[in-house]
Parts: structure tokens; sequence; C-alpha cells
């Protein structure tokens, strides 16, 4: 290979914190029944594939040159899309953030309200993925424990306990909560606003499976005119069917966009992205149009499940977390065996398994009753 081998003992060190660590990533692997990472198991229609590529095409005309670097017409649009979603007014455009998937919007927050010497603080179990946008941005990172099994629920007392303890820049709350699917308590998200006001705190709300809640659970959207260090992330990748494109977004004051813009790399969002991502905005009735119908699917896969006899978490999302009755890797991997993939986290013994399609979860039902008898 052109690319020579080298002995370990002679290559440059990384700094602590990233030498030796593996890179994040579920295991991507050809199975028939993907149920790992909470994707949307619905793909865009024909005609909607021919329209995304139509926009990409047009881009591509113009790629000679930088993308637009503030991309407000996309913003306006995720603005107005939100209020269509959860009944606020219209945040405008300078109120709304885009980059590369919320992954990416969050590690901006934590490289603008974070860094040495700052601590971020979060609720296990959370996303694996906020102790690694704080260890890239040389933040601390500390935990509290969310409630017991099986709803796993915030309270105010231990939301504000751990930010009197640890005195973070931020703190983040997850609504509803991967890998819980446990939707937030408004009350929680105030008095984690009010709790984090004397230090001038920010209150990042990870919304990313909001679109999934239930009837009646309202959005931490609903918060913002209320409270200005509150900052609401949001994504395409989910509800939208959209996880390959890579585009999420946050609605904060406009001030905090603006100290956002200060740490973002110039032309962070391409311009095929940003045309790929007004055009599924503009197709959003078919491609939101499949949320009803997930919904379903998970209610029913969750009383299934409570049904077998598992603890089973409550959810408002994509996914359901339940407690396996054997060994959950011995689970894991006969289920694997049956051409369907899951995910172990969570706390020891539970599971994670993303809502599929009909045909998936159909699949995964009848592969369980042999993984994991009763
Ligand atoms: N937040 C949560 C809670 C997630 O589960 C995920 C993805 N699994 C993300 C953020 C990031 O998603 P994306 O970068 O695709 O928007």
């Amino acid at each position: 290979s052109p690319v020579p081998t080298r002995e370990p003992s002679v290559l440059p060190v990384p700094r602590d914190g990233i030498a030796g660590a593996a890179p994040y990533g579920a295991p991507q692997l050809p199975v028939a029944h993907a149920l790992n990472v909470n994707e949307n198991p619905y793909g865009p229609s024909e005609e909607l594939t021919a329209a995304i590529g139509a926009a990409a095409a047009q881009a591509a005309a113009g790629l000679n040159r930088y993308p637009d670097r503030e991309a407000l017409d996309l913003r306006r649009e995720l603005g107005e899309y939100l209020a269509e979603e959860s009944g606020v007014p219209a945040p405008p455009a300078e109120a709304v953030w885009a980059a590369n998937g919320s992954n990416e919007v969050m590690h901006q927050l934590m490289l603008a309200y974070g860094g040495p010497g700052r601590t971020a603080l979060g609720f296990t179990p959370h996303y694996s993925m906020y102790p690694e946008y704080a260890r890239d941005t040389y933040t601390a990172w500390v935990t509290a424990e969310r409630g017991p099994a099986p709803d796993f629920a915030l309270t105010a007392e231990t939301v504000t306990a751990a930010i009197a303890e640890h005195r973070p820049s931020i703190v983040v709350l997850t609504s509803p909560n991967n890998p819980t699917g446990t939707a937030l308590d408004l009350d929680v998200a105030r008095a984690a606003a009010r709790a984090l006001e004397p230090a001038r705190g920010l209150l990042v709300v990870d919304e990313a499976y909001g679109e999934f809640r239930r009837d009646g659970v309202p959005s931490a959207l609903t918060l913002l005119a209320e409270h200005p260090n509150l900052v609401v992330a949001r994504t395409m990748s989910k509800a939208f069917a959209l996880a390959g494109a890579r585009l999420g977004y946050l609605v904060a004051d406009p001030a905090i966009v603006d100290t956002v813009r200060v740490v973002r790399l110039p032309y962070h969002l391409s311009a095929v992205t940003r045309a790929v991502a007004r055009t599924a905005l503009a197709h959003r009735e078919e491609l939101l149009g499949k949320v009803a119908l997930l919904r379903t699917e998970r209610d029913a896969l969750a009383a299934h499940l409570a049904g077998r006899g598992h603890e089973v978490a409550p959810s408002d999302a994509n996914f359901v977390l339940f407690r396996a009755f054997r060994d959950r890797d011995d689970v894991f991997q006969a289920l694997l065996e049956r051409d369907v993939l899951i995910r172990a986290v969570g706390p020891a013994g539970w599971l994670r398994v993303s809502v599929g399609t009909p045909e998936d979860n159909t699949a995964f039902r009848t592969a369980l009753e042999e993984a994991d008898p009763r």
C-alpha cells in the first residue's frame, strides 16, 4: 500500500483525552432490520427524491463559489416550521441557527459557552456524545442521575441541587431523552433556567426527538419568550427522515446565535446541504407524514413488550427502552443472528430498540421470542 504502516512508538502523541480514545459510532452492519440508531425507516418518495436531486443539481452549478455564510432563507423557513409544529410565534431568522446535524450545533455551543475552567452538566443515562463535545472543547463534563426506572423522570429538585453543587456554565436537558424516551416536565426546565440565571449559565434543551412526543406534551420552545438563557436544539435527522443530509438547528436569543457565529467555521454549511434542507422543508407534509404512524407503532411496541412482562420506559420518542430477561449482550447477539440490530445502551440490563416499519417491528417481536424467552 502507498501509505506506510508505522510502529506506534514513532507516531506523534495526541493530547490527553484524545490519545487512545475510540471514535464514536454504533455498528453499521448490513442487516435486514436496522433498529439501532433511531433513524426514520421511511425514505423519500420518488417524487421527493427527484426534487432533492434537482435542488442539489441547481446548487451544483454554483459550487465554484463559497456558499452563503448566513443561510438566512433556510433559518427563516426553519422558524416558520417550528411555529407550525409547536404553536409558538415564528422565531425570526436571526434567532435560528443551522449546522451539520444537531451534533455540530451542540459542539458549537460548547465551543462558545464551555471551555477550560468551565463545566457542563448532564443527567444519566444520557446521549453518549455529550461527554465527547465536552472533551473536544476542554469543558469539564459532570453528571447527576435521572430518577429511577421505569420512567427515569427528572425533577426540579434533582436539577437545581446539581446546579448548586456543580455551578455549570451549561446544562443539557434532553426531551425526549435518549436512551430512555422520557419527556421533560417543563417546570423542570423552568427551574433549571432560573437556577442558572445568577451565574448567567446556558440551558440547552435537546429536542432531537421532539416531534414524536405524545399529544399534550409541550415543547421547550414555549419557554423561549420567558428565558433568555434557553437554547432549544432540533434536527431534521429523525422526524424529517433526513439523517443522511446532516441538518440540525437551534432557536435562541439572537445574541446567543451571534455568539455561535463567532466559533463556527467559515462556510460550514455547504450549498448542497442548504438546498437539500430547504427542499425537504418545502415537502414537510410528506416527510412528517410518517410521524403519526411511527408514534402509533411505538405505543404498540411498548405495549407488546410490557405484555411480555418486560419493564418498559414510557417513550415520547421513536424508540423504546426495555429491560431484558437475560444478559443483554446475549439478547443483542441472538437478535443480530436473526437479522435484527438493536442497541445495548442505558442502564445495565436494558436494551433500546428503534421503531421501524410495521415489517421491522414484527421481525423484532418474532426474533425476541427466541432471543429473550420469557
Ligand atoms: N441529540 C440526541 C439526543 C440524539 O440522540 C442525536 C442522534 N442520535 C443527536 C442529538 C444528534 O443527531 P444529528 O446530529 O443527526 O442531528
